[in-house]
């Protein structure tokens, strides 16, 4: 059984070389992504404007193990492996006989799990030649994590930043420009796609979907500019695995392994980063382990989205991807988990969830800060808001084997810390935080003006 440790190091010389591609054991594979001008499936020349060909066949292929280049491995070492670390103290004050372990994604330069992704994508375009890149950002992680691997690796850096976010998270800000990004409000002057959002109302707070138009077009009309994206697309999930196959690692050291695996979920990039590598286990090994996505009641994607081909952005310049989705024109409510207010999800996550491998639920904001206190005041350490949807589900887990006297054993990733959350911490402390359910009629609208493709 678990040993009396808080915190399991892996050492350094036992780091995975290998990213995980859960395209290789699929039960049934994704849908094609289709080109959103002739409605046909994608080429990988249909990309190759604005992301290198290592990711382009990344994102296509279905190899299972794909080498970690030596150059990433080196960043990577900057900050990990990071602590697998055992949530005692919680535990204790749960009552709880579960054991709870945390991947501390948090301690990582940008405070979140996205340089694992960040750091690969500056690598690849470095190594095509690119000089710049751009990107859209929500609360700010991705940013500040994109900022940091172009630092580097010697690229320039522009990120369009969410405007409710660049109003609410100065800080952010600050932090990409320490890095040497250049940071506009979007929606910004810089695009076609911004200049209509602000003619069609200028006091919009913006949306991630809008801010993936604006970069994605700021790179198809530079040639020396790709775009990049934190999240949703396979690679990115593929640069996460780091995370869980890490986990695996860590759990042999203390012989232990989770009954469940839990995970916030936005387009899905932590969620499948520490949940891949036990899917590998349960669909070629049997194990009968529950792996969870924890989203907000506010922006409820998996457990009340359709399944169905979107677009990823406003304008409709991205591919259309299968995949469950609250429509490309939903506009989240401006609750404070920024990096969770995205109309769709990850094709793959989208996929696993259809074929009941994996299991989702949604949390309001209220239930998800109360449960990030109860973290923050056991363990110490403050968790993103994000993350705090995770935690929220890892505890009331641990509560229903208070109930059962079961001793499971339950694993969650801390996505990123709350450093540059403390105003919401703020308005949740002074008692002026309020719950928000995304209306219904509104989910169906939005629905409603689905491309008629697929
Ligand atoms: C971006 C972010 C998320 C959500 O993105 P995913 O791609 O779903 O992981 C969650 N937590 C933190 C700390 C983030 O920065």
């Amino acid at each position: 059984m678990a040993s009396k440790e808080y915190r399991i190091y892996l050492p350094e010389r036992k780091m995975p070389r290998h990213w995980y591609n859960i395209q290789a054991d699929m039960p049934t594979p994704m849908q094609p992504p289709l080109n959103p001008s002739t409605g046909e499936p994608l080429k990988p020349e249909d990309l190759a404007s604005i992301f290198p060909m290592a990711l382009i066949e990344q994102e296509m292929s279905t190899e299972r193990w794909i080498e970690i280049p030596e150059e990433v491995l080196e960043t990577y070492r900057l900050w990990r492996p990071t602590p697998l670390v055992r949530a005692r103290r919680l535990e204790e004050y749960l009552q709880t006989p579960a054991r709870i372990y945390y991947k501390n994604e948090g301690v990582s330069p940008a405070g979140s799990h996205k340089p694992n992704t960040a750091v690969a994508q500056a690598y690849y375009n470095k190594q095509a030649g690119v000089k710049r890149l751009s990107t859209e950002t929500g609360a700010g992680q991705w940013g500040s994590a994109l900022a940091m691997a172009c630092s580097q690796f010697g690229l320039e850096c522009t990120v369009y930043m969410v405007k409710v976010s660049y109003n609410q998270k100065p800080y952010r800000r600050s932090l990409m420009e320490v890095y040497g990004a250049q940071v506009f409000a979007s929606p910004s002057t810089q695009t076609a796609a911004g200049r209509k959002a602000l003619e069609k109302n200028p006091d919009t707070l913006g949306s991630l979907g809008l801010a993936i138009s604006e970069a994605v077009e700021d790179a198809a009309s530079r040639s020396d500019t790709n775009y990049s994206l934190g999240s949703v697309l396979n690679h990115v999930l593929l640069h996460q695995t780091i995370i869980g196959l890490e986990c695996q690692e860590q759990f042999k050291m203390v012989e232990d392994y989770p009954d469940v695996v839990i995970a916030c979920c936005g387009g899905g990039s932590n969620f499948g980063g520490i949940g891949f590598p036990f899917l590998y286990d349960k669909i070629r090994e049997g194990k009968e382990t529950r792996i969870i996505a924890v989203e907000p009641e506010a922006c409820p994607t998996l457990t009340k989205g359709t399944f169905t081909y979107d677009y990823g952005d406003v304008a409709a310049l991205t591919p259309i991807i299968n995949m469950y989705t609250l429509g490309h024109d939903f506009e989240p409510p401006g609750i404070h988990a920024g990096g969770l207010r995205y109309h769709g999800g990850s094709p793959l996550i989208s996929q696993l969830y259809h074929d009941g491998l994996v299991e989702a639920r949604a949390y309001k904001q209220l239930s998800v800060f109360e449960a990030a206190l109860i973290f923050a005041r056991t363990e110490g350490n403050l968790p993103a808001p994000e993350s705090s949807h995770a935690i929220r589900a890892a505890i009331d887990i641990a509560l229903e084997c208070r109930e059962t006297g079961e001793p499971k054993t339950i694993l969650f990733n801390l996505s990123g810390h709350g450093h540059y959350d403390l105003s919401a911490y703020d308005l949740y402390l002074s008692g002026k935080m309020e719950d928000y359910e995304y209306p219904q009629e509104l989910i169906e609208k939005s629905i409603a003006s689905l491309p008629k493709f697929g």
